[in-house]
């Protein structure tokens, strides 16, 4: 069994980004500038956006964190969102999701230059994405992608279940998985909520992509022998004896299924670390223009 290790690799990324970022540098432009709009003061959140501004700093990015309070109104936000739209000195920015209930995501998704949409969450990049054209690719797939081209992993042909059809991952990846590219030319079985039999199908995988935020809920009977398997669930589970008081868990029941599969991501360090470092590659695409 490979274990598809996403610390390392996204350690690897970030080494080469930095190496590009030198060479803008020396010839005299300025670092990519990541920019990102966080409201209100949830922990998940504050989490993530610490994680993306250190990741800016380890490769030698400008980052900038936009703090707010979740009073803010819709309004005060949309104009905010047009200021970073229209600063030349700001490559990329993100909204840090989930927004307060009275804020409309969606119309502040809207709102932002698919250009500068480096988490690539307006319908423009994602109809792009959808046609196969040259566009931002989510953070998270696009991660898992890079997972798959860095490994090697041969996916032309093969059956891949995901399980889960968020806009955020599920979706986004099974379209990604049968388009035709390095990665893809996937046969796409898509599940979600109300599948039926949904073992029958897992059984068939060669590939089986978990993106439905259950923990364990992957079990070793679902799997069969040699797929690959990427975990992408991350729930905090409680845990006594962990130091935080709760534990990272994957969708994945990892001590049963691992043994069964050619290779699998791990939870923590599987598409996490992919997910920012993909953030920070949609970034420099922006700044290289
Ligand atoms: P989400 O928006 O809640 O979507 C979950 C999906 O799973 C839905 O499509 C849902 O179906 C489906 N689902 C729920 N229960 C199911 C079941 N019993 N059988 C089959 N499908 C089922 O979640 P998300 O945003 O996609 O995130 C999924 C997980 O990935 C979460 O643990 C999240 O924390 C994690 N995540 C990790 C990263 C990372 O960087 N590692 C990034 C993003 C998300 P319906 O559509 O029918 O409701």
């Amino acid at each position: 069994m490979l274990l598809l290790d996403g610390k390392k690799l996204a350690d690897e990324l970030k080494a080469e980004i930095k190496t590009e970022v030198d060479k803008i540098i020396q010839s005299g432009k300025r670092a990519p500038h990541l920019a990102a709009i966080l409201v209100g003061n949830d922990g998940g959140s504050l989490t993530y956006v610490g994680h993306k501004v250190k990741a800016c700093e380890q490769v030698g990015f400008k980052s900038t964190l936009l703090q707010f309070d979740d009073s803010i109104t819709e309004e005060f936000l949309l104009n905010e969102v047009s200021k970073l739209n229209a600063n030349t000195e700001i490559d990329g920015f993100i909204v840090q999701l989930p927004l307060p209930k009275h804020i409309n995501a969606d119309n502040i998704i809207m709102a932002i230059d698919p250009q500068k949409d480096v988490d690539g969450f307006h319908p423009v990049n994602v109809g792009k994405v959808t046609l196969g054209m040259n566009a931002y690719i989510s953070a998270t797939p696009l991660g898992i992608t890079k997972i798959l081209e860095r490994y090697n992993i041969s996916t032309e042909g093969k059956h891949c279940v995901v399980i889960g059809r968020s806009n955020i991952v599920g979706r986004p990846m099974s379209i990604l998985m049968s388009g035709q590219s390095k990665t893809g030319n996937c046969t796409v079985t898509v599940c979600h909520s109300k599948t039926k039999n949904l073992k029958e199908i897992t059984l068939q995988a060669d590939i089986i992509i978990a993106a439905l935020g259950k923990p364990g809920f992957l079990t070793g009977e679902m799997v069969k022998e040699g797929a690959v398997v990427i975990d992408v669930g991350t729930t905090r589970v409680n845990d006594a004896t962990a130091k935080a008081g709760w534990r990272l868990k994957g969708d994945v029941l990892f001590d049963e299924v691992s043994p069964k599969c050619s290779a699998i991501t791990p939870v923590p360090g599987g598409v996490g670390p992919m997910t920012v470092v993909s953030l920070l590659l949609n970034t420099l695409k922006s700044a290289k223009g």
